[in-house]
């Protein structure tokens, strides 16, 4: 739990309140009174780079100055439990699925992405209707490509999509998968669609219509498709779940100052023996979600196997968000489901957390093969 951390830590978090103080309250102030998010977006990056948080999630070789996976966690559960729009712009990019890039790969696409010169979008979900999976052909050292990608987060800005496809030769053999790196502005490159989804993120719909790729966009060897775009999934499941956690640790603030105001019947709800109940089985629920957070994120640090925790806390914690907004939304009351309302927005982002990085009753299936059948985790 977050009270038996190292001191290193604790006085990273203290580092961290600090800089919230100094850098993001004041700002959160500004974004009310309509300075625009990316202008203010743009200052709390620098002062995060002058300070050092930009660099923890960036490796050693592009300048940063990686933290741990407990260190990272505390940090995004603090960042998230302040509810503001700009505390996403205090971490750096990180590699993602460019990990291990080299040659072209890294000058043209790794290199821009970790100066924030480019942005890269990742496109996996295929459409339900689609005829195949997305496939390419090689052929010397081309690749050609055709499919679709439903489903592409940040896809109509980015600078290039990275994919994943199913690779096969001229005459049709299967030779595995691969994740390509495609430039969103190739021939043969549409944008079908866009769209957006109910926590405010934008997204676009693409088909490849016979794009060809020179066959260096390839991320890796031929075959490792699959495990590349997993490769880095774990690290994104426990972000997810401490931005649950974090989200969580906010509105039972919320819920308290609200229990405590004067209300219309006399007597502030926080007296009332049947708002007590509900209001306890949150802190428990929030105690429980944070203690499996935790013990995830230790486990991810240390030596073995933790694929089945770190999906276990991706559920529960999530599932334990869900839970403590939705009866936040109901103690608060309609009040809470006014359009531009804190909690109506939250509610309508924490609701997206069960299904990104893997619906959560995919990832209970994955769980139950990896103890069942793989060995896999302790859990
Ligand atoms: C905000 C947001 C951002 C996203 N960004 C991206 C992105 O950048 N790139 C990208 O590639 N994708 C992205 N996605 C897509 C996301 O990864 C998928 O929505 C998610 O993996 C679920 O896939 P699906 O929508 O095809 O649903 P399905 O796979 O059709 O599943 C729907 C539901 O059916 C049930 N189900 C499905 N299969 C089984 C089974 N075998 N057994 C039991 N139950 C089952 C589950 O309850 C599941 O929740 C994003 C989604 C969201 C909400």
């Amino acid at each position: 739990m977050p009270e038996q951390l190292p001191e290193k830590l604790l006085a990273v978090l203290q580092l961290a309140q600090r800089f919230v103080a100094s850098e993001i309250v004041p700002r959160n102030e500004r974004l009310a009174h309509d300075e625009t998010l990316a202008a203010l977006g743009a200052e709390v990056r620098e002062a995060a780079k002058a300070a050092g948080f930009f660099y923890k999630t960036q490796p050693a070789e592009f300048g940063g100055s990686p933290a741990g996976t407990l260190e990272l966690t505390m940090l995004r559960e603090y960042w998230a439990s302040l509810n503001s729009e700009l505390t996403r712009f205090i971490f750096g990019p990180g590699p993602g699925v460019l990990h291990e890039a080299t040659g072209e790969l890294a000058t043209q696409f790794l290199i821009p992405v970790m100066a924030g010169e480019k942005r890269g979008a990742f496109g996996f979900t295929e459409p339900d209707n689609a005829p195949r999976p997305t496939w390419a052909v090689l052929t010397h050292d081309e690749l050609t490509l055709n499919g679709q990608k439903s489903y592409v987060t940040g896809g109509e800005t980015a600078d290039f999509l990275s994919i994943l496809v199913n690779v096969e030769d001229a005459d049709g053999a299967k030779l595995g998968t691969a994740m390509v790196v495609v430039d969103r502005k190739a021939d043969g490159v549409i944008l079908e669609d866009t769209f957006r989804s109910m926590e405010g993120g934008g997204h676009g719909a693409f088909r490849f219509d016979a794009v060809k790729v020179p066959s260096w966009q390839m991320i890796g060897k031929l075959g490792e498709g699959m495990p590349r775009a997993l490769a880095n999934i774990g690290n994104v499941r426990l972000m997810v779940a401490a931005e649950a956690m974090g989200m969580s640790l906010w509105t039972l603030d919320y819920l308290n100052q609200h229990l405590l105001a004067p209300h219309r019947t006399g007597s502030p709800l926080g007296d009332k023996e049947g708002v007590r109940l509900r209001y306890a089985d949150l802190r428990i629920q929030a105690f429980a979600g944070r203690s499996v957070l935790y013990r995830a994120a230790r486990r991810a640090d240390g030596p073995g196997n933790s694929v089945n925790e770190v999906i276990a806390a991706k559920v529960f914690c999530t599932e334990v968000a869900g839970t403590i907004v939705d009866w936040a939304v109901q103690l608060v009351g309609g009040q809470a489901l006014v359009v531009g309302h804190p909690l109506e927005a939250l509610y309508r982002r924490v609701r997206s957390l069960r299904l990104v990085e893997g619906a959560n009753d995919l990832l209970r299936l994955n769980l139950a093969k990896g103890n069942l059948e793989l060995g896999k985790g302790d859990l």
